[in-house]
């Protein structure tokens, strides 16, 4: 059987783009490994989605699950492990061993925060926690808080952060920070933000909440027993290799916080797109602002895994609903 549509993906973005597609009587398939995708996961309520004072993640979600019920749409559990284009369609290959046929893809894989990998990180999680600071911000007024990363998604959060908080201090593994001399110039003005170079962070404490966030001052350490493109601890930017744990012995510091802004990129889960799209250096989808087309005719993409500045449920929502329209057109000239 050859479908309309395949999504990949039932976040907010596969979902609009399923509702959308549904409306114009697509017939469509949507596979994911979940419904919600990054909502679910979320600890603290979400205040910044139009028509919701505030909502919680997987009441969110559920709502979601209400909305493809009611459209008669269903989610078929699986993974695509690759994406080919022989010919004239698309063929979808899955975890579970099957191959689907589609006239139209439309990719909303979304991305995954990358993590540092500390303890406390995973336990305080949603506790004081965040790896959002637009998400989340506002909940830390006038507390203190630390923001991980000092390249420009680190100078960012901290900007946003200032405007809130008491104080922000700025954590970057390297001995400089990667942020551009706009973003730097924008923090030095501000005079509750403090950085702190050199710094590999070593654990989160706390009783229910955060309290601290302790890191090696490795300033006076040697260059030479430093790993270069410490990266997973540095900017998003940069994808270097993981501090081999002791390999490092600064001096253990410690900071009281309540919260802890992991600022240090995204993994988008574009792994499975086979050459049929263009990526940037961060593997982010490029495509047409204006109809959510890659490079591939008749292959869309919307949501987190494309190539943007800021990844908000609103947006990921608003380009899902875009990219089902696209799709239409295309499948109403190729059907
Ligand atoms: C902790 C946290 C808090 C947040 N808080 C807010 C907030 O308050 N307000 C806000 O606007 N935004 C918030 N965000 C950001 C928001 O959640 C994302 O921007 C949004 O979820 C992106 O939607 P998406 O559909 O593009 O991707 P995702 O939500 O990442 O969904 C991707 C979907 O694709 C599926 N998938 C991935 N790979 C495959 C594959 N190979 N095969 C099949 N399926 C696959 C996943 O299972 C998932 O269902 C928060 C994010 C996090 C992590």
């Amino acid at each position: 059987m050859t479908y309309d549509l395949i999504i990949i993906g039932a976040g907010p973005a596969g979902v609009a783009a399923a509702v959308y597609a549904s409306r114009q009587k697509l017939n469509m398939l949507i596979v994911s490994k979940d419904i919600g995708g990054q909502v679910a996961k979320k600890a603290v309520d979400i205040e910044n989605y139009p028509g919701f004072e505030k909502i919680s993640g997987p009441e969110l979600v559920d709502l979601y699950k209400k909305q493809l019920k009611a459209n008669e749409l269903e989610v078929t559990l699986d993974e695509v492990l690759e994406i080919q284009k022989p010919e004239n369609t698309f063929l979808v290959k899955t975890k579970s061993g099957k191959t689907q046929e589609a006239i139209s893809v439309i990719i909303t894989s979304g991305a995954t925060s990358r993590l540092i990998n500390v303890p406390g990180e995973e336990q305080f999680s949603g506790k004081g926690v965040s790896y959002c600071s637009l998400c989340d911000g506002p909940v830390f007024k006038n507390k203190v808080v630390a923001v991980i990363g000092g390249g420009n998604n680190g100078f960012e959060s901290a900007l946003f952060l200032s405007n809130y908080v008491s104080k922000v201090y700025i954590l970057e593994y390297g001995a400089k920070v990667n942020a551009d001399s706009e973003n730097q110039e924008l923090v030095a003005r501000q005079p509750n933000i403090e950085i702190i170079t050199n710094a590999k962070v070593a654990k989160i404490e706390g009783k229910v909440f955060v309290e601290s966030i302790s890191y090696e001052d490795m300033s006076g350490v040697s260059p030479s027993v430093i790993p270069a493109q410490a990266g997973i601890q540095g900017d998003g930017e940069n994808t270097g290799s993981q501090v081999k744990p002791g390999m490092t012995t600064g001096v253990e510091k410690k900071l009281e916080v309540k919260g802890v802004f992991v600022e240090i990129g995204y993994l988008p889960a574009t792994s499975f797109v086979n050459g049929l799209v263009e990526l940037n250096e961060k593997n982010e989808i490029i495509f047409d602002p204006k109809t959510l087309e890659t490079k591939t005719p008749g292959l869309f993409s919307a949501g987190d895994c494309n190539v943007s500045k800021y990844k908000q449920i609103v947006m990921a929502s608003g380009e899902g609903a875009k990219a089902a329209l696209s799709a239409y057109e295309y499948i109403k000239k190729h059907k």
